[in-house]
């Protein structure tokens, strides 16, 4: 399938998350987030849901911990608009509280009709709630964080999510190494555009 026929489907996604009741996450919601990016990102980034300036603006990551990824990106030699970005869940849970098993579950078609029209070539987990649905409900960041796992054909690397940091400075560290182990699998596999 080439580029512009991926990107359609990917349009098409977006289309029915802007319009999705599946889940009681749509009756707070202004804009639901379905996630942006190229169709032929070398990597996918899958955080936890929408935050106030998210469900604003109907785009992922443009708040503060979206200017820390931008920062932490250009450190592993990508810049935003060359990764593909999105959430486990598509819209706004109240007061920011973690998505729940039941929302989460009501929105993983979106999620998995995403990985499956980009393929990518890696996918980050920015932070608990991605990586224990994506991966292993018990799973620890403490010992996932920089690793890469292969799961049927796709790799995934758990990483911390920028927001952490912005919570807790002592992050900032191993938040910068979780990048820079994501950089050396780009080099390693020459995907660094
Ligand atoms: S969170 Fe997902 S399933 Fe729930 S209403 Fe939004 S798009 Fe639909």
């Amino acid at each position: 399938m080439d580029n512009s026929a991926r990107q359609s489907l990917l349009d098409d996604i977006a289309a029915q998350v802007r319009d999705c009741s599946n889940c009681r996450l749509c009756e707070g919601r202004n804009l639901a987030v379905s996630g942006e990016g190229p169709a032929d990102a070398p990597v996918m980034f899958i955080g936890e849901a929408p935050g106030a300036a998210e469900d604003r603006q109907g785009r992922p990551f443009v708040g503060p911990a979206g200017q820390l990824l931008n920062q932490l990106l250009l450190g592993a030699g990508l810049r935003r608009p060359e990764v593909f970005i999105t959430n486990i869940v598509k819209c706004r849970p109240p007061q920011n509280r973690e998505p729940r098993p039941e929302e989460i579950t009501a929105c993983r078609e979106y999620l998995d009709g995403q990985i499956a029209i980009l393929q990518p070539p890696l996918i980050c987990l920015l932070g608990r709630p991605a990586t224990q649905t994506l991966l292993d409900p018990t799973l620890a960041m403490g010992r996932a964080h920089g690793r890469l796992f292969e799961r049927e054909g796709l790799s995934f690397m758990p990483i911390y999510h920028p927001a952490a940091a912005l919570h807790n400075p002592n992050m900032r560290a191993p938040l910068e190494q979780d990048f820079a182990a994501l950089a050396t699998f780009l080099q390693d596999r020459k995907l660094t555009p």
